[in-house]
């Protein structure tokens, strides 16, 4: 192991204390979880909205802010618990009036602004289906996914709508209601304004009886390997998101709890708008533009003290502050308040951990999971020590394991049978034991591709990953970006970590180039820090510096310099586009294509 174990810096606040982790894994079962929720009133059932609301609205908590908004002008409201109950009970009578029912389902074009948490909870009390779509999507993607997902409601602004749904309305049939949130619904035809029907609609609202097999929410995976996934998720997610939020995050209900992810990713709405409200914490909502500057003036002057976030807005952070110092940004900020930072939706390069107690003075805790899985699966826990570069381990409830690969890289999968690898530290591509209660229920339309995940009693996850001796999961690599080179087999994200050490590098992609003696080659496409120039002589110096570190076989052989590597709207690297676009290939679809990525 690179790196030294980081030890817990802040009081673990779980009870159970994680220190047992065996202990509290055998304690643990999902029908124990299940009863910490409260269920609908008269045993009608488990619905999310009335857990992360109406339970809290119903109870003395009902007057805690439940949403803090900081507008683009700076501007803070509140919104209690008591509040949010309210409008989402009127959005959904607004959903009721327009004949809009069970399982149907209301897409949502929103960046996170309040009127999104009055939309997706009262979608979900009106047991219809939320789908939640990038506002950065371009036209296409969003009516290929409007039609994908049958959509009956679209609710949007003015502005999104004008550019990206407009002049495609006639193709979309299905679309029976179109809601403008804000001005601007009296001059467009064939919408109505979201405020207007609000404010009519009645403020009380009976859930009606919801089965926790019921169609919740409808996720579009963030297609980084390719055509983007319709993932469906049930109301029983409920006790997942519950019992995530309290093992991996530590949320309590005093807790100032901020999700960067953008809301039409998985992550915006499992841990931006349900968990946390389920858990009764503050919710940050920020409607701004992101900037370490912005990011650190939330985080002092709202006293966060859980910040979940992504390893990019992590390495932008670090842009702007190398570890060598000075250290006078953060340090300008009260950060007090703030426990500790969650990572997700990508490798978290142990130099970012190790930046974060450096830097920050603050412990950087790795998350891993996926849109199929709803919530989180594997973490270094909040109450436990971190081990840089590693996922963490199963999270209570979730049992996974290493399987055998087959020649395609993927889990070898022999008369329907699949082989666990229980030697430490043997790569295998992950699988999860199916039964977690966020378990997506299948890809929609999609009968062919869903079975597919499924193999041998265990759902595979497509990454590949190696286990080491004390249980600790380390990422390798996606199945399909594992680059096989002169006969080994090596993980782009164990490269871009050794290029991140260097103080020159602010974020890299790292693919194998065909080569007709080695198979392929390594080539990284590496992003300079502010200081430092694309020249003959920082190339040199890096390929050296990846040769020590990572020995001559897994170093990269040529690196490019890009200063805008191509990111998915979740802010990934497209590691495959990178590839296309090296080999002339066609680009696919890139539709999660982050808007402001250069033309590289
Ligand atoms: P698609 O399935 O459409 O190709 P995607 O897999 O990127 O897109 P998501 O469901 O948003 O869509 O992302 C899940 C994937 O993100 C995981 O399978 C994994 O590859 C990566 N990931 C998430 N968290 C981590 C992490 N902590 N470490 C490494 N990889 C992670
Ligand atoms: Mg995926």
């Amino acid at each position: 192991m690179p790196w030294e174990t980081i030890h817990k810096a802040t009081p673990p606040r779980v009870p159970p204390n994680l220190d047992d982790y065996e202990k509290v894994c055998d304690a643990f079962s999902w029908t124990g979880a299940r009863v910490k929720l409260d269920g609908l009133p008269g045993g009608r059932g488990l619905n999310i909205a009335y857990e992360a609301v109406d339970r809290h609205a119903e109870s003395p908590h009902a007057t805690a802010v439940a949403l803090r908004c900081v507008g683009r002008d700076e501007s803070v409201t509140s919104v209690t618990y008591r509040d949010l109950a309210h409008t989402t009970a009127r959005f959904a009578n607004v959903l009721r009036t327009l004949g809009i029912g069970r399982g149907d389902r209301v897409v949502t074009l929103l960046g996170r602004c309040p009127e999104l948490y009055s939309v997706v909870l009262g979608t979900l009390k009106n047991t219809s289906v939320l789908c939640p779509l990038f506002s950065a999507f371009g036209p296409d993607p969003v009516a290929q996914r409007l039609r994908l997902s049958d959509a009956r409601v679209l609710v949007t602004t003015a502005e999104l709508y004008r550019r990206k749904v407009a002049g495609q309305r006639d193709r979309l049939p299905a679309l029976d209601h179109v809601l403008i949130v804000g001005d601007g619904a009296r001059d467009l035809t064939g919408t109505l304004s979201y405020d207007a029907l609000m404010s009519d609609a009645s403020t009380a609202f009976t859930i009606p009886p919801t089965s926790a097999d019921d169609m919740a929410l409808l996720h579009f995976t963030s297609g980084t390997t390719g055509t983007p996934k319709g993932a469906v998720h049930v109301h029983e997610a409920a006790v997942a998101h519950w019992a995530t939020a309290a093992y991996a995050l530590d949320l309590h209900a005093d807790d100032v709890f901020w999700c960067t992810a953008d809301p039409g990713w998985v992550t915006g709405m499992s841990y931006g708008v349900i968990a946390p409200l389920m858990h009764g914490v503050t919710v940050v909502v920020d409607e701004g533009d992101y900037s370490a500057r912005r990011w650190y003036r939330i985080l002092s002057e709202q006293k966060v003290s859980v910040w979940y976030t992504a390893p990019t807005a992590l390495r932008m952070l670090m842009k702007t502050t190398p570890r060598t110092g000075p250290y006078d940004l953060p340090r300008s900020y009260d950060l007090s308040a703030l426990r500790f930072i969650a990572s997700v939706g990508e490798p978290l390069n142990p130099e970012a951990v190790v930046w974060g107690r450096d830097v920050l003075g603050l412990p950087v805790h790795d998350n891993w999971w996926q849109t199929e899985t709803g919530a989180i699966m594997i973490a270094n826990f909040a109450a436990c020590d971190i081990r840089p570069g590693s996922m963490g381990r199963p999270l209570p409830g979730v049992e996974a394991a290493v399987l055998r690969r087959g020649e395609d890289g993927r889990a070898q999968i022999t008369d329907g049978r699949v082989a666990e690898l229980h030697e430490p530290d043997t790569e295998g591509e992950l699988a999860l034991r199916p039964g977690w209660p966020s378990m997506f229920r299948g890809y929609l339309n999609d009968p062919d591709r869903s079975v597919a995940a499924f193999a041998g009693g265990w759902y595979l996850t497509g990454d590949l990953v190696r286990r080491d001796a004390d249980g600790w999961y380390w990422f390798v690599g996606r199945a399909d970006d594992v680059i096989k080179s002169a006969g080994h087999l090596i993980g782009p994200f164990e490269v871009e970590s050794a290029l991140m050490e260097h103080p020159a590098v602010a974020e890299s992609g790292v693919i194998g180039r065909p080569d007709p003696v080695a198979g392929n080659i390594v080539k990284a496409f590496v992003t300079l820090r502010p200081g430092y120039d694309p020249t003959t002589e920082t190339r040199q110096e890096l390929l050296a510096f990846a040769r020590r570190r990572l020995g001559p076989a897994v170093a990269p052989r040529e690196i490019a310099f890009d200063q805008h590597l191509p990111h998915t709207r979740s802010g990934k690297v497209m590691r495959r586009l990178l590839r296309a676009r090296e080999l002339g290939l066609p680009e696919g679809d890139i539709s999660t294509l982050e808007a402001t990525e250069g033309s590289a």
